[in-house]
This record gives C-alpha cells, structure tokens and sequence, in this order.
C-alpha cells in the first residue's frame, strides 16, 4: 500500500507543469495535473501561440505592399478578423489534444478543475481530495491593471484574443513585450494604433540603441507613440472609448489595452495558510533547487517571477525532475538567456545590454551596424536593420548581442549558443558569413564605435 495516491501533483498545465509532469511520469513517478482552464496554460491558449498567429497575419499587408517593386501586381488586400479568429481557435484546439497526449502517454492522470492546497501532502479539486508526496506550483500569471477610473472598460491581451471585431481605433497602455507586439500586429492589420507609456522611451531594459531604432520604425510604420505619458481615465462614448491623458487630451477609440504587466497567480491556492512563503508581488520564494519555504512544495514558471518566459519555465521543469526524480541536483543558469520581442520589424536581444556593461564598471568596446535590409532595395521600403555586439576589451568576450529586423529571434537563438560558448570578438571574426544575409553582419563587424573608449572613461 502505497502512502500517497501520487508521488507528484502539479497544480496547472502549462509551459513549465506539463513538461515537469509528463519528465516526472517518464522517470517512473505517479504523476497527477491539475488545470482549472485548458492545457498549455498561458503561452498555448493566450499568449506565445495566438500572438505569433496574429503576427503572421499582420504581415501580409505589407508583404503585399513591398512585392509591387518587385514586379508583382496585387489588387488592394483586405483583411478578415473573424477569419483568423477562427483558423486560430482550431488550430489551440489541436495543440491542446497534443499536449493531452503529451501527459497521457507517459500515464499522467488529468484532474479537471480549480486546485486548492489543504496540507503540505493534500490537494483538493472540485470536492475531491489527492494525496502527493511532492507537489509542485506550475499557476503561471494573470495580467495586472492599474486602478484608474473606468479600468474595467479597458481589455488585456486575454480579452484581445478573444474579441468579436477587430478595433478599428486602439489605445495601448504600457511599453513592454505585449504592449509592443499588439502595437505591430494592429499596425499591421490597419488599425490605428496609439502606445501611451509612462517613461521617456519603451521596452526599459533593453539596450538603449534598440529601444531607439525601434521607436524610429513603428513610426514609420504609422503607429503614434507617446511617451512620458499616462492614461488617467477612460470613459465610454456614443462611438466608443474616450481615453484622457495626463497631458489633458483624450483619445477616441474602440478599445483600450491594458499591457502593464502580469502577477504571479498564487491567490486562493492555500499557500499562505499552509505556510508557503510568497514575496511582495504575490511569488512564491524559492530556492535553488525551487523548493519553496515548506519542504516538499514547489514551484516554478511565472508563479515565481524570475523571468516570465516559456523556454524558462521549461528548464525550471527540466531542473526540478532532474533533481527530484533522476538523483541529478540541477539549478537552471539564467545567464544570457536571449528573448525576442515579436514587434515589426522585430527584436532579439542575449546578454548584457551596453548600459549594463557599463554600469558594473566593464571597459567595453561597442560594434553597431545600421543597414537598409536588401529586399527593401526594390520594395522601397524605408527600413532600417540595427545589429550590435558588446565586447569585454580585457577579455575579447562577446557580452551581448542585440538586434532590431527581420528575423531578429531566429537570429539571436545561434548568436546566444556562441555567447553562452564563451565566444571572443576574434572567433565571431574567424567565422564565415552566409551571403546575402542580414546575419552575416554580426560576423563583419570590425571597427568599433569611436566613442567606446571615451564613454568608458567617463
Ligand atoms: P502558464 O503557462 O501560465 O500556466 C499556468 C496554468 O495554471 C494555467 O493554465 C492556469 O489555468 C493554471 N492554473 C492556475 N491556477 C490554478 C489552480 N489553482 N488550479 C488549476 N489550474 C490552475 N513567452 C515566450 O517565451 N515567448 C513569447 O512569445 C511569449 N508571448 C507571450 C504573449 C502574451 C500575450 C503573454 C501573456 C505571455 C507570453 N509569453 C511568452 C510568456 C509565457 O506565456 C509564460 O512565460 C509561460 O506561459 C509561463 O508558463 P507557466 O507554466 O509558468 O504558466
Ligand atoms: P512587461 O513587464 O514587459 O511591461 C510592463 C509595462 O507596463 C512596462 O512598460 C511598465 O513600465 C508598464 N507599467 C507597469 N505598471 C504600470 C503602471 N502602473 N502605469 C503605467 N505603466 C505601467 O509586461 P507585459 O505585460 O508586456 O508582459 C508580461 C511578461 O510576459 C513580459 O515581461 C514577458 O516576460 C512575457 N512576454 C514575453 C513575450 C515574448 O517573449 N516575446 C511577449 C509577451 C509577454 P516601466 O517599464 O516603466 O516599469
């Protein structure tokens, strides 16, 4: 007789639950997964996912647009939302029976419903009580909104996923990832697109060249930015929303989105009361090995607020079963983890930003290359690509990569395996270019900005 009915319970099945549970269950463990919504959680159902698919479609416009120099002839392209709704909704549907199979193979037992802790061994979903030896926080996060007047007229990417009509006029509040990419996807499905944020220029903590050859292209691209500003209060109109800023306009729109942020889901779940320690924001305090302050629970993912990323949460559930169920201690190494930003054109970005080098007292040297892309030669585009490299002079270590075009994602996953290799200045030199390649200018760069060495003696 076995002393628990599980040797694992996760609590959500999403990025980083699914892959703990269905690693766990392969090892040989009981497994049980508990999800209040649908499987994949976040990153599936609304957010990495539909927001690509939203990507791709907001694209095609100018495609059709840049394809005239080329010789082509297309008759003025029009756009249906309802059209990708729907293409989209079954294409989650599919991904959500993958990763049912997913936890299924292995023999993962599905618990439908809202998970709820008892004691350090007992979980309870829908009146029902499990028993686990381990069990493991995998609740991910929920968008936050500030508390002005008339917030609950506003959306968040949730609702944007959903919505009925394409709005025709948008107000974006906030200047991170979300607020970022709807901006390009809107743009690009000819909404009209304003981003209010509350700094002197977005996407704080990126490198300060990127967040500017950014803010230069979704200008051009007809998306109004305004920042140093705040929405205060929003209302509702015969037309729609009137959005008052704290500059004393206001904006007529259809639609307000709320992107400022997400808190970890950790309400209602018992944790407190069972003494799990949680931080200020709501996270749950782990350690190393992400045990949480009671022994024998867990967490992982966006529920404990180290870096809100699918490819994190992933190797957070790596690590767990490794050290929990395969006899391997394992802390995941967060350095020079690479993200990209799905903007238009887009962002990717690994390792220290030049301000950051700068600011721990390194003497670095900066290589920036700014460059019209070749297919925008005939389709006369006014685009420009932005690529940099920051270097440890002592070392010749290559400490970030950073970039602002087409493909920037794809790009930088290759430049983050190299940084993460330790590469130098030298071996990026010592490679041969693809050619004709946007890429193959992180490997041309050779004389470095003139100023380096006079703004690292500053
Ligand atoms: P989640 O995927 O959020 O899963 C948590 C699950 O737990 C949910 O399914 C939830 O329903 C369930 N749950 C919560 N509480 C309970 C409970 N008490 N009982 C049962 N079930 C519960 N990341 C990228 O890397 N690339 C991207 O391009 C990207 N785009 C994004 C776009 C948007 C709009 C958003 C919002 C996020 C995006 N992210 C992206 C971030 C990524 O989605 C998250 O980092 C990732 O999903 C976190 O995984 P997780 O396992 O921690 O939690
Ligand atoms: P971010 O943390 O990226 O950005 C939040 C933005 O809201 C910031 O510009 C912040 O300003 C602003 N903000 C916060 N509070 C307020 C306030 N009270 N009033 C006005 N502005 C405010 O969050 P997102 O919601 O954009 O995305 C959440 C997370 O999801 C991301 O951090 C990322 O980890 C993940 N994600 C990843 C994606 C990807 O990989 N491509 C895509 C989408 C999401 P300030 O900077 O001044 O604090």
């Amino acid at each position: 007789m076995q002393k628990f009915d599980f040797d694992l319970f996760v609590i959500g099945a999403g990025s980083g639950g699914v892959r703990a549970a269905r690693m766990a269950a392969a090892a040989g463990a009981r497994v049980a997964i508990a999800e209040a919504a649908r499987l994949g959680g976040t990153c599936v159902n609304l957010g990495c996912v539909p927001k690509k698919l939203m990507v791709y479609a907001s694209e095609f416009g100018t495609a059709a647009e840049d394809a005239v120099g080329f010789g082509w002839t297309i008759a003025k392209p029009s756009f249906d939302w309802t059209t990708l709704m729907r293409n989209k909704d079954r294409e989650i549907t599919r991904l959500n029976g993958i990763y049912r199979n997913l936890l299924e193979t292995p023999g993962v037992r599905i618990i439908e419903g809202w998970a709820r802790l008892l004691d350090r061994n007992t979980v309870e979903v829908g009146g029902e009580s499990f028993t686990a030896d381990k069990i493991l926080i995998a609740t991910g996060g929920r968008p936050f909104k500030s508390n002005i007047p008339g917030n609950h007229l506003s959306i968040t990417s949730n609702e944007m996923f959903h919505l009925d009509r394409q709005p025709r006029r948008i107000a974006i509040a906030g200047g991170g990832f979300i607020a970022v990419e709807f901006a390009g996807i809107l743009r690009g499905m000819g909404s009209e697109v304003t981003l209010v944020y509350r700094g002197p220029l977005f996407l704080r903590g990126f490198d300060d060249d990127i967040r500017a050859t950014l803010a230069d292209e979704m200008r051009k691209r007809g998306i109004e930015l305004r920042f140093d500003t705040l929405i205060e209060r929003i209302e509702e109109t015969p037309e729609g929303l009137a959005a008052a800023t704290s500059h004393g306009d206001v904006l007529e729109v259809d639609q307000v989105l709320s992107a400022m942020g997400r808190l970890p889901n950790t309400g209602d779940l018992g944790l407190e009361e069972i003494g799990v320690v949680l931080d200020e924001r709501g996270a749950v305090v782990v350690g190393e090995h992400l045990e949480s302050s009671v022994s024998g629970i867990f967490a992982l993912g966006d529920c404990i607020g180290h870096i809100a990323l699918t490819p994190v949460a992933l190797a957070e559930g790596m690590a767990f079963v490794e050290t929990q169920f395969k006899n391997n201690p394992t802390a995941v190494d967060y350095t020079n983890t690479p993200s990209a930003v799905f903007s238009q054109p887009s962002v990717g970005t690994v390792g220290l930003t030049e301000a950051e080098a700068r600011g721990a007292g390194m003497d670095v040297e900066i290589f920036r290359s700014t460059f019209r892309p070749m297919q925008h030669t005939l389709s006369g585009r006014d685009e420009k690509t932005m690529m940099k490299l920051v270097v440890d002079r002592g070392s010749d270590r290559v400490l970030g990569a950073h970039m602002v075009g087409p493909e920037a994602g794809e790009i930088i996953q290759g430049m983050a395996v190299a940084i993460k290799a330790g590469a130098t200045k030298q071996i990026f030199d010592a490679t041969v270019g693809i050619h004709p390649t946007a890429a193959e200018e992180f490997v041309t760069m050779r004389e470095p900005l003139p100023d380096s060495a006079a703004k690292a003696a500053e």
